[in-house]
């Protein structure tokens, strides 16, 4: 499988017969010889200002309970290590401030995958996302489209895999218009996403089964082989992060992993040779400090885009927004919604701009609250190819209650794509399935054993 191991930066020596479990025990056995427990991550951390529990304790001794909870199986974990790992929102603020080199974020990440398997915050997460997503893919697209985002591919050699991930399949109309750029760059790609070939996130961090979990990444990577990429190209920074940090270097691949804004920006002459249509906005753009360099690239390539103005740049924690991102440190977040809006409903703002799945559907809801219009940037770069971007077929459910009405509206969809549900079914569930509420272990009714 490997074609330029070399490419890989190996923190551990990589054993493709090292289970996900062992692999985890090896990275704690390294952590614990390098972390000095010196409280620098703790200090660096936005979301600690804003816990009571946390602020009150001393740095050094929230580290030294994440890493005595990781040692000794039978201890309870100290409450504000516990606050911490919980309300980590993956900013990343803490991996420069670490004198040792760790990576503090993937250090609380693992712990958190250790706290899921001691706890089961959220059982049967994986089957209640699928179900949602599923349902939520049919509600929307017709079935040519849902095959196109869901149905596994034949192998063959393409240049890029453009991997959707799960979650972002609930928003289908950026997935479209980032497929519309990579057609009009003429690269050779196959799509691959869904859950079908989930990164292993859910299973591993979210579940706390780590066997299981690295077996799903372990065969999504061996899936992304078969096509021979020399780039997978990820939409969702939870897939990137999980992929090239939290587990890297767990199996050897032969090509890169990268967030697709970093291939646009290395094409961007090429993209700005095609542009031919002006976008006369004036916009703000909404980024996430978590994978900064997001949102760097996104503002490069709307500086490219004629007509259209970047008047001001919002940078929020986390990683991106929703339950796996900012929403987990809800007090930071609320602090820093308050000043976006501020800026998201100045006279000189035509339009927010999101950048990722869950973002855009957070901005969205608040955007029909404050009266302020979120567009992707996906959407503007296809208006600037002279395209008419993919529909946003969720708009039409935002915002509503009226689950009922929802679920008739859907059904004709539903049946074309062959979802069985009732419409007192589907009504009881879309008020959980339009929260993600899987994600605090609702969604139960799509749990078989509960
Ligand atoms: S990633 Fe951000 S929220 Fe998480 S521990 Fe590091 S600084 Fe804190
Ligand atoms: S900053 Fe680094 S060395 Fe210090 S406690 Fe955090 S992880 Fe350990």
């Amino acid at each position: 499988m490997a074609r330029d191991a070399a490419r890989i930066p190996m923190e551990n020596q990589t054993d493709s017969r090292l289970s996900l479990d062992a692999y985890v025990a090896r990275s704690w056995e390294n952590l614990f010889d390098a972390c000095t427990r010196c409280g620098k991550c703790v200090e660096a951390c936005p979301v600690v200002p804003f816990v009571a529990e946390l602020k009150q304790d001393d740095p050094q001794s929230v580290v030294a309970g994440v890493l005595d909870y990781m040692v000794d199986q039978n201890a309870p974990i100290r409450q504000s290590s516990s606050l911490w790992a919980k309300q980590c929102n993956g900013c990343e603020a803490c991996i420069p401030a670490c004198p040792a080199s760790i990576n503090p974020r993937r250090m609380v990440n693992l712990a958190n995958a250790e706290i899921a398997r001691r706890t089961s915050p959220t059982p049967h997460l994986f089957h209640k996302m699928s179900r949602a997503i599923r349902i939520l893919a049919a509600m929307q697209l017709v079935p040519a489209d849902v095959a196109r985002l869901l149905r596994p591919r034949k192998a063959r050699d393409v240049d890029v895999v453009f991997y959707t991930g799960c979650n972002a399949i609930r928003t289908p109309s950026l997935l479209f218009n980032a497929m519309s750029i990579l057609d009009a760059l003429d690269v050779n790609y196959e799509v691959m996403g869904g859950p079908a070939s989930c990164c292993g996130i859910v299973k591993s961090k979210w579940e706390g089964d780590l066997s299981r979990g690295g077996r799903v990444t372990e065969q999504t990577l061996h899936r992304f082989g078969e096509f021979k990429p020399e780039r997978v190209l990820n939409w969702c920074p939870s897939c990137q992060i999980h992929l090239t940090e939290t587990v890297r270097d767990y199996r050897e691949v032969s090509f890169d992993i990268d967030h697709i804004t970093k291939y646009l920006i290395e094409r961007k002459d090429d993209l700005r040779m095609r542009f031919n249509t002006a976008v006369n906005l004036r916009v703000l753009l909404h980024t996430h400090h978590g994978v900064p360099q997001v949102g760097r690239d996104v503002l490069e390539l709307l500086q490219a885009v004629p007509g259209l103005t970047v008047v001001d740049v919002v940078e929020e924690p986390g990683y991106m927004c929703g339950s796996s991102g900012a929403d987990r440190s809800p007090a930071l977040k609320q602090h820093h919604r308050a000043i976006t809006l501020d800026r998201c409903k100045r006279p000189d703002v035509d339009a927010v701009v999101s950048l990722y799945h869950a973002c855009h559907r957070n901005l969205c809801a608040d955007g029909s609250t404050h009266g302020f219009k979120v567009v992707s940037f996906t959407e503007l770069l296809v208006r600037a190819l002279g395209q008419e971007p993919f529909a946003d077929t969720m708009e039409p459910f935002q915002g509503r209650n009226d689950w009922h009405t929802i679920a008739r509206e859907a059904a004709p969809l539903l049946e074309e794509n062959g979802i069985d549900m009732d419409e007192e079914q589907l009504a009881a569930a879309l008020p959980e399935i339009f929260a993600m509420a899987e994600y605090k272990g609702g969604l139960c009714q799509f749990a078989p054993d509960e």
